[in-house]
């Protein structure tokens, strides 16, 4: 486990503490809609108030245009819900970046940190100014980890203080534990659209797990590269060779890639083609493989349930439409049911084990897309990095102070 500074470790008694959370929450009619990434952060601030701190919040809200305030970006809403939640008055703040008065346990929430210049490109100024708000950063974000920006990186160089949030510090144990050090059998599930957008995810795992499953538009150009007929179905010829090769590579780390033995197919990508269940060997030329058919899944039950660890992200077909939803489903379920450590992450993953209700029987559900895609490809998230940074910085201060 990645070495880094924790709440615990620190006397946050009178000091200000500014920290990053991830409040990018859906917002319909001006209220929050679903709070649940606000109540996942209230342990934290919990901890945080009664260390005798006081604390200004930093989040951002969807994609407004760097320096123009746009209400419908607005965290109003936030700041309404969280005061709600806290019991106490929780200020938006407008102007915030050259300081905010505060009276003692205080929480104050700053208005979208991307309505300022320089946040998304990790500004060295916005990042100096955040930094002198406090004496103490926290990130507690770990959606946003995988982007250096001026309030997931950059403030962490210029804070005297910079330690990871309890939120965050869960979501890389969850990860840690699936990924670096694992119960073997570990088996991933890769499905979704294009392997193009997953290549190095696949490469990755490829040298990592027991069993790769590929799944969705994917599975069919590791189909064709296998030499099967794959008719009207999404696959990527200019990535055939490279399905070839990394079929090879994973036979020679010892890593299974299964291909389906049957599939469904519909003549249209629509919600009313019907639905034809087939070998893989009878794929037509007119046919689009949209799901894998019942005697893989069954195969796949077998495998899930001998797993120890279980690595899922992207669904098996096109789980929309009802027709071909049952891999996907029958996957779900399969992953609920085994006794394996299970991880999973990604929107449309994160949609499926909604629409199949299995969101308890899933050991741990990632809240990051893009940062958990990351970490799946094996990369050093930067927002992360920087805390290590930080981490070394302040032990060595730290021991200085021993002396
Ligand atoms: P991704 O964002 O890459 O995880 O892709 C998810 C999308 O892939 C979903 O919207 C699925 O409908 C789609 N998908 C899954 N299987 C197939 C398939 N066999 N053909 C076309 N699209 C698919």
């Amino acid at each position: 486990m990645t070495i880094l500074v924790k709440i615990a470790d620190l006397d946050l008694s009178d000091k200000t503490v500014l920290i990053r959370e991830d409040y990018n929450v859906p917002i319909k009619d001006g209220k929050v809609s679903s709070d649940v990434r606000i109540r996942a952060t209230l342990p934290t601030l919990k901890e945080v108030l009664e260390s005798g701190a006081k604390i200004i919040l930093v989040s951002h809200l969807g994609r407004p245009v760097a320096g123009e305030y746009n209400e419908a970006y607005s965290l109003e809403p936030v700041a309404k819900s969280l005061s709600e939640f806290l019991g106490m008055d929780v200020p938006l703040i407008k102007d915030w970046t050259n300081g905010i008065d505060m009276t003692n346990h205080q929480v104050v929430l700053c208005e979208n940190v991307r309505f300022e210049k320089g946040e998304t490109k990790n500004d060295d100024e916005l990042a100096r100014k955040m930094a002198q708000l406090c004496q103490v950063y926290i990130n507690d974000a770990f959606a946003t980890a995988h982007r250096a920006q001026a309030s997931t990186h950059g403030v962490a160089k210029y804070a005297a203080i910079s330690a990871a949030g309890p939120l965050l510090i869960n979501e890389l144990k969850a990860l840690t534990k699936a990924l670096r050090e694992p119960a073997k059998p570990l088996v991933a599930i890769v499905g979704g659209a294009k392997v193009s957008s997953k290549l190095t995810i696949l490469e990755s795992l490829s040298e990592k797990v027991d069993q790769l499953i590929v799944g969705g538009g994917i599975v069919n150009t590791f189909l064709k590269a296998a030499g099967y007929e794959v008719g009207k179905s999404l696959y990527e010829a200019e990535l055939v060779d490279v399905a070839s090769k990394l079929m090879k590579q994973a036979e020679e780390n010892g890593c299974q890639i299964p291909l389906p033995i049957d599939v469904i197919c519909g003549k249209e990508f629509d919600e009313t083609t019907a639905a034809v269940t087939k070998s893989v060997n009878d794929v037509e030329a007119d046919d689009m493989i949209m799901d894998v058919g019942p005697e893989t899944s069954k195969q796949l039950d077998a495998m899930l349930a001998k797993a120890k660890t279980i690595v899922w992200n992207g669904p098996l077909g096109v789980f929309e439409f009802d027709q071909f939803s049952q891999g996907t489903k029958n996957l779900a379920n399969a992953i609920a049911t085994s006794k394996a450590y299970s991880i999973a992450g990604g929107g449309d993953t994160i949609a499926a084990i909604s629409k199949f209700k299995v969101e308890d029987k899933i050991s741990y559900i990632s809240t990051g897309g893009g940062a958990f895609l990351e970490f799946l490809e094996g990369k050093k998230l930067p927002a992360i990095a920087i805390l290590e940074e930080a981490a070394r910085a302040w032990a060595a201060m730290e021991r200085a102070r021993e002396l």
